[in-house]
């Protein structure tokens, strides 16, 4: 059942040709390969299937950030063998969603500590319902629960560097952590950020797009250009395309607030196309040019909650 939103992902027929698939999302279990490479010493990005990995490598033990799918976790844990790993100590989740919290479990029966906003772990304790996808995730084990939760702000000293993980509001779900490695320079979003995809914003559990712009205000006011940004899904990016990813929320976020405050109907301002020059680059048949509006749309007004995309 956790995997329906997986399926959601990767099954949506195709309207068009020109319709692509969102990168970096297999269930190929057996065949997955995972791809790893360093970011700063001590420091590493991998990737099999769903959302992106950090992991913090050295004398402390190991760190991850976003363990992905339970079924990728086999492989996360071999690929961490053959780099030298010492025990994984912490995971964090940026957020609840089964493709980066998934392998919580794999990694807590062997001791490790799981660390989430508040909200995040509060989730992961409920059935929950995406009109979206029409889809239903039921309650994680309790095994997988997170254990070690925080509201705000929480800094670890890990490795040698000083880790920051913090919350601002709601933006891609209502519990989601930003993940700040001072020394490294190097940030992981989770999902407020996906690289070249529009964002879902996950109405369902008080997400908002609202949100996101000061959620992101807030990174671009601690980074600097040298900033390596890990997005939740994606290739690594700078500060300069993560402030033109805000400008791309920005101004489909104020034309759908435009119709909505004339007294458009969805309908009527999805015809009018409120993502047209950012197509090109951002829809998938994950989430549309329509289906990011729909989601605006929701999250503005509270209204057509029932909007899903045409399977
Ligand atoms: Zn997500």
């Amino acid at each position: 059942m956790k995997n329906l939103l997986l399926a959601a992902l990767l099954f949506a027929v195709p309207a068009c040709a020109q319709v692509r698939v969102a990168d970096g999302f297999s269930t190929d279990w057996a065949n997955l390969k995972m791809d790893s490479r360093e970011l700063a010493p001590n420091l590493y990005l991998l990737h099999g299937s769903g959302g992106n990995t950090v992991a913090s490598i050295g004398i402390d033990g190991a760190l991850l950030v976003d363990p992905s799918f339970a079924e990728v976790a086999p492989k996360l844990k071999a690929a961490l063998h053959e780099m030298g790993m010492a025990p994984v100590r912490y995971v964090i989740d940026t957020h609840y969603h089964s493709d980066h919290s998934g392998g919580n479990g794999a990694f807590a029966k062997d001791g490790a500590v799981v660390i989430a906003q508040e909200n995040c772990r509060k989730r992961m304790t409920e059935t929950l319902h995406s009109a979206f996808w029409g889809s239903t995730t039921p309650p994680s084990p309790a095994a997988e629960l997170p254990t070690l939760t925080y509201d705000r702000r929480l800094t670890l000293e890990f490795n040698g560097e000083e880790v920051t993980l913090f919350h601002n509001q709601p933006s891609h779900t209502d519990g989601d952590t930003i993940v700040y490695f001072h020394k490294a320079n190097v940030v992981h979003m989770g999902d407020i950020f996906v690289n070249n995809l529009f964002p879902y914003i996950d109405v369902g559990v008080g997400g908002k797009v609202d949100g996101y712009l000061p959620v992101i205000d807030e990174v671009l006011a601690t980074i600097d250009d040298k900033t390596q940004v890990v997005p939740g899904h994606g290739p690594v990016a700078t500060k300069q395309q993560l402030r033109a990813y805000r400008e791309m929320i920005q101004t489909v976020r104020d034309r759908v607030a435009a119709g909505v405050a004339s007294g458009k109907t969805l309908e009527e301002i999805m015809a009018s196309h409120p993502t047209k020059e950012f197509d090109a680059q951002d829809a998938t048949n994950r989430v549309d040019g329509d289906g990011f509006v729909a989601m605006v749309y929701q999250s503005l007004t509270g209204k057509r909650l029932d909007w899903h995309p045409v399977k």
